[in-house]
């Protein structure tokens, strides 16, 4: 599967990961990188590394290796981290406050702006500043703020619903974290973080080593 701009889909999803060390050596002041450095530190091979590099065009020179700084920015360009995003969270319950409560959003440049939840006894409430507003804000709220990202945290038999009315109100994409999958149109892009999906992946490999 390829993106629109012909990069595999499976480099994209390594992407992220290269962003995370390229980020810690910039923090460390490290300047250049060679490709065979960055495969210890990664512990994939400096072969994916260079080719997974060169569909951006190979920031890479032959001798200096890479310049640290250029190829994090690049890549966060690419993740479209330059551009802001701004948004909401439903269901502030264990999960959802806990979320807000992850400061390192906004470093990223997301912005969330509101947090929804049909629990009377929950609107009004503050979390980190931010007002626990009723659904029935929701469309005006999207609308005004103009929200692009949801951050779905409800229960799953609730997802589905949800995620319909976010479509509808115009949202771009969906961080969901409710156990099951949605069913959206195609321009809006749903993430799925599945919790027990990857605690099931770790007890399947346990599993598999004590055979
Ligand atoms: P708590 O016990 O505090 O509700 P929880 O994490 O166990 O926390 P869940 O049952 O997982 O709660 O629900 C998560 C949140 O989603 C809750 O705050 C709940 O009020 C909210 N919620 C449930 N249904 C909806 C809905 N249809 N629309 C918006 N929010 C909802």
């Amino acid at each position: 599967m390829m993106d629109g701009k012909g990069i595999p889909r499976a480099v994209i999803e390594r992407l992220p990961r290269y962003f995370r060390y390229l980020g810690d050596l910039r923090d460390n002041h490290v300047e250049r990188i060679s490709s065979q450095d960055l495969s210890v530190l990664m512990q994939v091979t400096a072969s994916q590394i260079r080719q997974d590099l060169n569909h951006f065009g190979g920031f890479g020179q032959q001798g200096y290796g890479y310049n640290v700084n250029f190829l994090y920015t690049e890549i966060s360009k690419i993740l479209g981290l330059d551009k802001k995003h701004r948004l909401i969270l439903i269901g502030a319950g264990n999960l959802g406050q806990a979320l807000v409560n992850y400061v390192t959003f906004e470093t990223r440049g997301f912005n969330i702006r509101g947090i929804f939840d049909i629990d009377p006894k929950k609107q009004g409430l503050l979390i980190r500043n931010i007002p626990v507003l009723p659904m029935e804000e929701l469309q005006s709220f999207i609308r005004d703020n103009d929200i692009d990202i949801a951050v779905l945290t409800v229960p799953k038999s609730e997802a589905v619903g949800i995620a319909e009315l976010l479509v509808k109100y115009g949202i771009r994409g969906i961080w969901n974290f409710a156990h099951t999958d949605l069913n959206v149109p195609k321009d809006v892009v749903t993430v799925n973080v599945h919790l027990y999906d990857s605690l099931l992946n770790l007890s399947y490999q346990i599993n598999e080593r004590e055979e």
